[in-house]
């Protein structure tokens, strides 16, 4: 499929999560929609849990403090955003930054599950322990981060959430030690 099919197909998935009116209630406190950005033909897909304060305001994911740190990890692959697709669960931000309540996750994870088609990566890097677990539930972060997970026609990667691993040297290590090897699993797959 070619990319600017991909693309329109990601603009009307964008216009059909406002008209179909999705979490009302968060729409209507936050500034904009955080839809995900990158390119329509990534072999990543990367899934945090919902936008902060930045990512609101400017209308695009990971762009903040740990945006970037995943743009630093990222370098350490030798890839820009401009490579990948990120995305959240959530495209609306929580008031406050509180955690997405489990009602709003499920809301979006149809609409989650089509951008993925769209793009059809050849892997989704799961950001965080609510990212992974609305994926794979049964799943332990602690247990499982670095490993992929063929599920479902799709290979997970689960990754601890860079904001959480800022403040924690070391879940940064760990978390550095998994990125950097993105690129042997990706040759796997
Ligand atoms: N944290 C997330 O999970 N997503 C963002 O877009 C920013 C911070």
């Amino acid at each position: 499929m070619m990319t600017t099919n991909k693309q329109q197909q990601l603009d009307k998935l964008k216009d059909k999560i406002i008209t179909d009116k999705v979490t009302p209630e968060l729409a209507s406190q936050a500034t904009q929609l955080v839809f995900g950005e990158g390119n329509p033909d990534a072999d990543m897909v990367f899934i945090g849990e919902a936008p902060g304060k930045n990512e609101d305001i400017q209308g695009k994911p990971f762009i903040g403090a740990a945006g970037k740190f995943l743009n630093q990890l990222l370098e350490m692959i030798n890839i820009t955003r401009e490579d990948v697709y990120i995305t959240n669960i959530v495209k609306y931000r929580p008031p406050n930054n509180r955690d997405p309540l489990p009602d709003e996750k499920t809301a979006f994870m149809p609409y989650l599950d089509q951008q993925l088609t769209i793009i059809k990566p050849k892997l989704v890097i799961t950001l965080g322990r609510h990212s992974l677990n609305c994926f794979l539930p049964q799943l332990i972060i602690s247990q499982v981060h670095g490993q992929p997970k063929r599920y479902k026609g799709r290979v997970y990667l689960p990754l601890f959430h860079p904001a959480a691993a800022l403040y924690n040297g070391g879940l940064r290590q760990t978390l550095i030690n998994d990125f950097v090897r993105i690129p042997t699993i990706l040759n796997q797959i």
